[in-house]
């Protein structure tokens, strides 16, 4: 339905009047169980876990959205993500990159070998090594682009055909884009997934996760995952996302466009040792980035000398939030290795440059003025910590 702004708004909602009363909002179908007209006439639901008209509604908007052929709503981005993941069967490999967010992280070396699934971390910025890490069982390539929380950039198309040659499915968590800015499924993509409690929600209040499939095919597998496993989203917070939705576009972009002045700025300032963002020129996957995504994204990292620089300057800060997450109207501040990569062991966590000194910022919808403001008294505080 038109551009995507639109799609956003009206989605979902023509099915709250599809059923002829004409409710601008689509109902919460607080209802467990469905009436069935006869013993030889079902209707379209006839229990919640396998279906249910909210949820529905919120499925069909997602995979309009993403240009998909089935959406999937889960409880949660990790119920979206370990859901996919469930469609491999033991023996088979995934290549993953090496800066994926730390849940995924946590099931794909914890969860998975337990069912004699594999796995090889590679660098995605290095396609030559992601062709090296195939081997004949390969089932799965596995991206995050940009990546958690160094903002590294993957040639998704590249990885594409790579996967494609291999014989092999691409799954892409899509989280720090949205379908707004970066359109997976185009790009070949099998299955796209979002943690939904990040910008498609977007305020701070409900967890969930969606998934698009490209095709047929792997929409019955995904499906049946979906009702063995129990894991899809609730009625009310199904509600609440179609209603948050419906603002992405107008929230992400502003976030964003303040994310690019206050990335720069910070990019200036002596006492910040490294920005990770991809709107950068300096950033190494900004080409790439420019090539596949039409939106730098509203979260950006960067690197403090060390620890107690950090801290002084996260305990110096006003207005964020000093939390776990991001995507909200408020801004989030958040130290990824005692937060997001806690999971991880220390010596990964380097090797990634998640180090002592890194902080990540989620952009919210505050004035900008006021963040920038922010940003410099809590520095100046930081740098005297570096003087003593
Ligand atoms: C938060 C997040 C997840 C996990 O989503 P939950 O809703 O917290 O389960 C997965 N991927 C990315 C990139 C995330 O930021």
């Amino acid at each position: 339905m038109g551009h995507i702004e639109t799609a956003l708004v009206h989605g979902a909602i023509r099915e709250g009047y599809a059923d002829k009363k004409g409710a601008v909002n689509v109902p919460m179908y607080l209802s467990s169980t469905f009436h069935q007209e006869s013993m030889d006439e079902f209707g379209e639901f006839d229990y919640a876990r396998s279906g249910n008209p909210t949820r529905a509604a919120l499925e069909r908007a997602i995979a309009e959205l993403e240009g998909g052929d089935r959406g999937f709503a889960f409880a949660t981005g990790m119920a979206a993500v370990s859901a996919c993941f469930m469609l491999l069967s033991k023996g088979d490999h995934v290549v993953i990159t090496e800066d994926v967010y730390g849940g995924t992280y946590r099931f794909v070396t914890k969860v998975l070998p337990r069912f004699g699934i594999t796995h090889t971390f590679v660098d995605f910025t290095d396609l030559a090594a992601i062709e090296a890490a195939i081997t004949a069982n390969t089932k799965l390539i596995y991206m995050e682009t940009p990546s958690n929380p160094t903002l590294g950039i993957t040639d998704i198309a590249a990885v594409v055909d790579i996967a494609q040659k291999a014989n092999a499915w691409t799954f892409l968590d899509n989280t720090f884009m949205t379908p707004i800015h970066q359109r997976s499924l185009d790009l070949g993509v099998d299955i796209v997934i979002h943690s939904a409690t990040k910008f498609l929600s977007g305020h701070s209040d409900i967890v969930a996760g969606l998934a698009v499939t490209k095709d047929a095919a792997l929409s019955d597998q995904l499906y049946f995952i979906q009702n063995s496993f129990g894991n899809s989203l609730g009625v009310q917070d199904s509600y609440t996302l179609i209603q948050n939705m419906k603002t992405t576009a107008v929230r992400f972009n502003e976030s964003a466009r303040v994310a690019g002045v206050l990335a720069q700025f910070l990019q200036e300032q002596p006492l910040v040792e490294q920005v990770y963002y991809p709107g950068l020129a300096s950033h190494p996957g900004a080409d790439i980035h420019a090539k596949q995504s039409t939106s730098a994204g509203a979260v950006f990292s960067f690197r403090l000398p060390n620890y107690e620089i950090a801290k002084t300057f996260v305990g110096a800060m006003q207005i964020p939030v000093f939390a776990v997450s991001l995507g909200g109207v408020e801004s989030i501040l958040s130290y990824p290795a005692k937060m997001s990569h806690a999971a991880m062991e220390p010596e990964e966590r380097m090797k990634r440059g998640i180090t002592d000194g890194l902080l990540r910022f989620s952009v919210g919808l505050e004035n900008e003025q006021d963040l920038l403001a922010d940003f410099k008294q809590a520095l100046e505080k930081a740098a005297l910590v570096k003087t003593v």
